[in-house]
């Protein structure tokens, strides 16, 4: 299927790809121009190669302890959509991210739609309701996968708002006590947000996406891009319906942590 577009395919099984089990026979398997070769560890290979360690990896954005790069099919609501998957590591070895790019064919000059989306365990993965993640995150991809072109930043660092999955728990129990989001952090000594964002700024640029459309609610996250050198040239707000069990913690987010909501 080698004129097949990069996005919105209908799901073919007889389709054959990297994620069947073979390797993607150079130039047949999906219409990716950059996916000549697998990027593995900052470099390339034919995809014969194992990983080999060699760091940093430099790119256009800067230095990165080490990158990679593949075709990501998925399957979202009875279609299979592909995915430019980019996955990077920082400096320090610490975090960790994932970029989905989905870019229509013959897309040549458009201004990006952007989701910088905080991983969420319970939420993403598990649909919790005491949160807006889930939601938010199938919103994001609905829109940027009827995007010409957009991007999903998958920070799994950013987990409850950056103080880790113990500790937001711990803060969901002071919740069941009667304190909202922002004092059951403070309840348990740990900040209201500690989340970062200089890494979603560096993948960004090396992503050639200095100019971007921002699907948040956030100015704070509007800032922090900005402040890292990213023009976000328009907020596009991004909204989910409450439910019972989190409608207090948006109202939180609109009250105390001025959210557009
Ligand atoms: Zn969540």
């Amino acid at each position: 299927m080698p004129n097949a577009p990069v996005s919105a395919q209908p799901l073919a099984r007889e389709m054959r790809t990297a994620s069947d089990g073979e390797a993607a026979a150079p130039g047949r398997a999906l219409a990716a121009p950059w996916l000549e070769a697998v990027h593995v560890n900052g470099r390339e290979t034919n995809g014969a190669e194992h990983a080999i360690a060699e760091r940093p990896s430099r790119t256009a954005a800067g230095v990165f302890r080490d990158t990679a790069r593949t075709i990501l099919p998925v399957e979202y609501q009875g279609r299979e959509i592909s995915f430019e998957a980019h996955a990077y590591e920082d400096e320090s070895a610490s975090y960790q991210a994932l970029a989905l790019v989905h870019r229509a064919p013959g897309i040549a000059k458009e201004l990006p739609l952007v989701r910088v989306h905080s991983g969420c365990v319970t939420g993403d993965i598990f649909h919790s309701l005491r949160c807006d993640c889930y939601p938010q995150l199938q919103k994001a991809i609905d829109r940027i996968v009827d995007s010409q072109l957009g991007v999903i930043i998958y920070l799994p660092h950013h987990e409850g708002r950056g103080i880790g999955l113990v500790a937001k728990i711990k803060a969901y129990a002071a919740q069941d006590r009667g304190l909202d989001t922002v004092d059951a952090n403070l309840s348990i000594g740990a900040p209201v947000d500690a989340r970062d964002y200089q890494l979603a700024a560096k993948i960004l640029k090396d992503l050639s996406f200095s100019g971007i459309r921002l699907l948040t609610n956030n100015p704070l996250k509007v800032e922090a891009l900005q402040r890292h050198g990213i023009d976000v040239v328009e907020q596009v707000q991004h909204a989910t319906s409450p439910s019972p069990h989190n409608a207090r913690y948006l109202a939180t987010k609109r009250e105390r942590m001025a959210h557009k909501l």
